[in-house]
């Protein structure tokens, strides 16, 4: 008779292990490309801030790309970033972060309440880098394949205290000093081309000679997030049209800060589909190499590549034939912390273990923001 309710709670048990959140992923035989990799002087100071974000993307989420592409030898540009570290993820009111209180610990060095963009848990506003450098003759450009309107790109010019204020948020962009805004979100703007302003839609118009007269520059390929096709702009393609940009604007001024954010690892993470994480890394990897040769080749750049926090729970639990067995804990957001990965001068800053809003500090740092003379970029 006892036997009965444990047999029960057994057969549930069995069923909900065997639910079908367990993933195969094909083991990939790509080879990796080697980076080039410079070597500079520990007491060089960076002119130009490059900010890789992944969003949701936590060490499982690397790994399992590492394997997909390539098999567990293989080398992702991410894993030859020179210098590396971690970062603790927490806001202000909970263990487990939103992306609004992530990306404002990197814009605006503080933590604060879930859904918060730069302002406080009492709600004043913080300043945020691209303000910041905007008093001392820098320029600033982001990017999002999500809504530019989104979390982690807001959180560089919005201070709001809902990340779903999308319409406020918009305005913010308009007014900020943000020179270049590239991602999604047509639908939450009401704007139209003039002197100073260029709005951009379509993918052929994301030249450089074409947007290069405009004081401020806003593509939306997408009504929301930029839905992946071939007539659409990858992260790479945006990335490095916003890096065109800002270095042919910023040469006669202190230098820029771009924010360039791969939104949908963690879109693909929510919901629990690895083959279609693996497939947003991809894009998010490439534009992480090509990150890599422009500081190379720039000699003045400093690389940053982190992530807001892990989504999902992704777990890699063994190896099946040539795939390997993956499983998602949850539908949400965890705890865990992320990496860290630094390249360019000032990189060596970026090492062990640091607090997300020690990212802040320590761009400000690697530039000598305190010691900045007050100016203005105009171009
Ligand atoms: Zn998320």
């Amino acid at each position: 008779m006892k036997l009965i309710p444990h047999l029960f709670v057994f057969i549930f048990f069995l069923s909900s292990c065997s639910k079908d959140n367990i993933e195969l992923i094909s083991i990939g035989n790509d080879s990796s490309e080697p980076v080039v990799i410079k070597n500079f002087n520990l007491d060089a100071k960076p002119k130009n801030i490059i900010l890789i974000i992944g969003d949701g993307t936590g060490l499982n989420q690397i790994t399992l790309s590492r394997i997909a592409i390539g098999g567990p030898d293989y080398r992702l540009a991410i894993d030859q970033m020179p210098y590396t570290g971690f970062s603790l993820t927490h806001a202000d009111n909970a263990i487990v972060t939103d992306s609004a209180a992530s990306a404002t610990s990197w814009a605006a060095g503080i933590k604060t309440t879930n859904k918060f963009l730069s302002m406080t848990p009492d709600g004043l506003s913080v300043p945020t880098i691209p303000e910041l450098l905007a008093e001392t003759g820098f320029i600033s450009g982001l990017v999002a394949t999500s809504s530019i309107t989104h979390a982690t790109p807001a959180a560089f010019y919005a201070h709001v205290d809902s990340r779903y204020k999308t319409k406020e948020i918009a305005e913010q962009l308009l007014s900020s000093p943000i020179s270049i805004a590239l991602g999604g979100g047509l639908e939450f703007f009401d704007i139209s081309t003039t002197e100073n302003l260029l709005l951009v839609s379509e993918k052929e118009s994301l030249s450089i000679d074409k947007i290069k007269n405009y004081k401020k520059v806003i593509g939306l390929f997408d009504e929301d997030g930029i839905y992946r096709s071939t007539e659409k702009p990858t992260q790479q393609d945006m990335t490095n049209i916003a890096l065109s940009f800002l270095s042919m604007k910023s040469k006669t001024c202190n230098g820029f800060f771009l924010m360039s954010e791969g939104s949908q690892i963690d879109w693909a993470s929510h919901d629990n589909d690895a083959k279609a994480m693996v497939e947003e890394f991809k894009d998010f990897d490439k534009t992480i190499k090509d990150a890599m040769d422009f500081v190379t080749d720039n000699g003045e750049t400093l690389l940053i590549i982190t992530a807001d926090h892990e989504t999902g729970g992704l777990q890699i639990l063994g190896q099946e034939k040539g795939s390997a067995k993956v499983q998602w804990g949850t539908g949400r957001h965890t705890g865990s912390p992320v990496g860290v990965y630094a390249y360019g001068p000032g990189a060596q800053a970026f090492t062990g273990l640091m607090d997300n809003t020690d990212i802040f500090t320590k761009i400000l740092e690697a530039i000598n923001y305190s010691n900045l003379d007050q100016s203005t970029c105009l171009n």
